[in-house]
């Protein structure tokens, strides 16, 4: 390995900063071939803070509608062939029911953006949630409102949220979405987000169409600005039924790299592990855990809605990451050497 990118990765791991073209150069090198030495700093500067945790959310994905069109997302309100559905309270809170049973201190609602959720009706599921479990945080990842609601949101006892940016460069995300989405408006909310006191998550896909790697620094930098309590980041993968779906996925290790850049940009962050690096590779999740990762979410949707919610193609959503699969997801960390975590899992400043 070249010596200067010895000195950048030393940097990195001392100062928790990099410029541009810093952190180009350590990407591109890596895209030429994979340095483990970073999965390995970024693990290091993850135990500094958490040890060996890894978080559990239960996650619930309580409706497929959705008023937007985005590109790559099976979801999109223009995909005529997916079966629509939509949890009722009651569903939601049984949910919880199971999941608090099984253990979990930490409820994630993410939904498509669905109007039908009016802020009165979230208020009142989040009520509902926090009456019966106080002792369990709520995360919603409903999509773009106005301040007002997320205020509410916010009063009702919400924790956190999570709002992934998608890209940090703007002709970029015009390439992703429709004219009637805007980027400036994606990134006040994670502002106003933030303002009110959420542990807030933004993050972007890996590999989506047309991402350079200059959009990749971009996203990095953008991270590092915020400061956000939660970063997702997954690859992309296409949908059969969406203007995507010709397009190539994301690459697992360059996935890999992106969490391990955020893990030693923004050491304190809660990462998961997601769903989509799970998909890509049967190892991914637990790659991505190596790779300075600190949080799977197992699904706790009713089972026979999982499938519908298709993002897309063959997602993953039974066995291990399934909340009826949580002892063996567990048996799996722990023999890492890890330590499975069924805590609330709050961010370490919270
Ligand atoms: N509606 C909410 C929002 O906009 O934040 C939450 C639901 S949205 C479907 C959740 C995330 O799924 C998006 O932020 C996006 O990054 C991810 N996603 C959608 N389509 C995807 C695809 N084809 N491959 C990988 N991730 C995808």
């Amino acid at each position: 390995m070249d010596k200067n990118i010895d000195i950048l990765k030393e940097k990195l791991y001392r100062e928790n900063n990099l410029g541009h073209d810093e952190l180009k150069a350590l990407i591109d090198t890596n895209m030429k071939s994979l340095d483990e030495e970073i999965f390995n700093l970024a693990r290091q500067t993850k135990e500094q803070y958490y040890g060996k945790a890894v978080y559990f959310r239960g996650l619930m994905e309580f409706s497929n509608y959705c008023r937007n069109n985005c590109y790559y997302c099976g979801i999109r309100k223009g995909n005529l062939n997916i079966r629509r559905y939509r949890l009722t309270a009651k569903d939601i809170l049984d949910s919880c029911k199971i999941g608090h049973r099984l253990g979990f201190r930490t409820f994630v609602l993410q939904s498509g953006d669905d109007p039908y959720f009016t802020d009165d009706k979230i208020v009142e599921i989040v009520d509902m949630i926090k009456n019966r479990y106080p002792d369990a945080a709520v995360t919603l990842s409903i999509g773009e409102r106005d301040y007002a609601s997320y205020r509410r949101f916010w009063e009702a006892g919400t924790d956190r949220y999570l709002l992934r940016h998608e890209t940090a460069n703007k002709a970029h995300y015009n390439r992703l979405h429709p004219e009637s989405m805007s980027f400036q408006r994606r990134k006040k909310c994670l502002y106003k987000l933030k303002d009110i006191g959420f542990q807030v998550g933004a993050g972007f896909m890996v590999g989506s169409p047309y991402q350079t790697v200059d959009n990749m620094v971009e996203d990095l930098l953008f991270l590092k600005e915020l400061e956000p309590h939660m970063v997702g980041i997954g690859p992309f993968i296409p949908h059969k039924d969406t203007v995507f779906k010709d397009k190539e996925g994301g690459d697992v290790n360059i996935t890999l790299l992106m969490l391990a850049l955020v893990r030693l940009l923004l050491p304190k962050v809660l990462l998961p592990s997601t769903t989509a690096l799970g998909t890509i590779d049967p190892l991914g999740r637990e790659k991505g855990l190596m790779a300075g990762a600190n949080v799977v979410m197992p699904n706790l949707s009713p089972k026979n809605f999982r499938a519908d919610y298709s993002l897309y193609d063959n997602k993953i959503a039974t066995g291990l990451e399934a909340a009826e699969g949580i002892d063996d997801l567990r048996e799996r960390i722990e023999s890492m050497g890890l330590k499975a975590d069924m805590s609330r899992g709050d961010h370490v400043d919270m």
